[in-house]
């Protein structure tokens, strides 16, 4: 964290040289003073992209209609963006229309709330024109000016505000909360993937279960997918009550409780990636072998990257005590860790049985060795195994 913020004042410092201003601004800086672990640092600065570009060596033009460079030092991106007015989205009726401006605090003043508006120099300064400090300390979201024009501007800020309210533990300002309420219809406006982000986030905060409280109590919640139009699902959402890994989960938890609404359904209602859709069935293909009872085998389908969110989820739906830790040396435990390292393939089952056309009784044959392999019923011994399929063939 302390290091990001050191590479940036370097380039800050670099900028500098080349006599623009520049700043660390946003997230960082709230997160740097709450001594929060610090994701990703972004600059601000009067220099036009252009000119960014010319000044830094590795610098990727991934954003530049809105006027982001992205520059690479020590292993490290940066979002280096010039001093604009609107932000990417501002005004959802005239999207993307981006105009430099060439001071700082015209700058902060298109941001959406005060903790995300302050700006921090090369040495640790803090320029704060919407006491965004008074508000951390008071550990309340406000939004910079007035939050009816500001929600309007870009309704997706109402669902950014219920997210940092998880993420912190802050209170939403009642005012700023009596604007969601009269705003949330303009949700409707935004693209669902930008409003996934958010919820994705919000999901993962630690605490959540206010959060929700939030979005219906706005109303937030008509102008989301599939939540909207489902009273079991709004009634297992309202009883979340710890923060989800991910999104996928999220789904996984309330395809379990209400499977009429499938993982396909989520993923394209939502317009979400491959990666949560495989996730999602994957945790709920977990989640069912387990209330199985098939425990190692249900441990053994886990994938390493989603033990913790098995773990969580099998505990607010099964009240387990199981730890990471305990899941990971019983996967390590088993004597194969994929099929692949089965001492059988399907080619070889196939030469056992010259008499049998190929087809899908061979893939269900291995799953069945491959389970009692890890169940430490069978040896991963070739010739144990083929002992085994012989003994099968005769039994039939
Ligand atoms: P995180 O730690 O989750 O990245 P963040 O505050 O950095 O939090 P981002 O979504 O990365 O949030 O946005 C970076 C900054 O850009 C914000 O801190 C805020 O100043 C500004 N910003 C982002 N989205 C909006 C928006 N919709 N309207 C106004 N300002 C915004
Ligand atoms: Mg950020």
């Amino acid at each position: 964290s302390e290091e990001l913020i050191q590479k940036a004042r370097k380039i800050i410092k670099v900028l500098q040289q080349h006599s623009y201003e520049a700043y660390i601004v946003g997230g960082a800086v709230r997160d740097h003073l709450l001594g929060r672990e610090i994701a990703d640092v972004d600059i601000a600065t009067s220099a036009l992209p252009e000119e960014v570009i010319q000044i830094f060596d590795k610098v990727f033009p991934t954003g530049i209609k809105h006027g982001t460079v992205l520059v690479r030092l020590e292993e490290q991106s940066f979002e280096v963006t010039t001093y604009r007015q609107e932000s990417d989205y501002a005004d959802f009726r005239h999207p993307n229309q981006v105009k430099f401006v060439t001071n700082i605090k015209e700058d902060l003043s298109r941001r959406d709330f005060t903790i995300n508006a302050m700006a921090m120099n090369d040495g640790f300064s803090i320029y704060d024109p919407y006491k965004g400090q008074l508000d951390l300390e008071n550990r309340l979201i406000r939004t910079v000016g007035n939050p009816n024009e500001r929600f309007s501007e870009d309704p997706l800020r109402m669902m950014r505000a219920v997210r940092f309210s998880s993420q912190l533990g802050f209170t939403i300002e009642d005012i700023t909360i009596d604007a969601m309420e009269k705003n949330a219809h303009l949700l409707s406006h935004i693209a669902i993937e930008r409003i996934a982000v958010e919820w994705e986030k919000m999901i993962a905060g630690e605490f959540f279960r206010g959060s929700t409280n939030l979005i219906f109590y706005t109303d937030l919640y008509k102008y989301l997918p599939i939540i909207a139009e489902d009273n079991i699902i709004q009634e297992k959402i309202k009883h979340i009550n710890a923060a989800l890994p991910s999104f996928s989960a999220f789904i996984a938890y309330l395809v379990i409780y209400q499977p009429d609404i499938t993982v396909d359904e989520w993923v394209k209602r939502w317009k979400l990636s491959n990666k949560i859709k495989k996730d999602a069935n994957c945790l709920i293909d977990v989640m069912y072998t387990y209330r199985n009872g098939e425990t190692s085998w249900a441990y053994y389908l886990l994938p390493m990257d989603l033990v913790d969110h098995f773990v969580l989820l099998s505990s607010l739906l099964f009240k387990t005590e199981i730890t990471s830790v305990e899941i990971i040396e019983r996967k390590d435990s088993f004597q194969i860790k994929s099929r692949t390292e089965l001492a059988i393939n399907g080619y070889s089952i196939k030469e056992l049985f010259p008499e049998r056309k190929p087809g899908k009784w061979i893939q269900e044959l291995l799953t069945e060795i491959e389970k009692l392999v890890v169940a430490g019923k069978l040896k991963n011994d070739r010739i144990i195994i083929s002992e085994w399929v012989a003994n099968e063939r005769n039994k039939a």
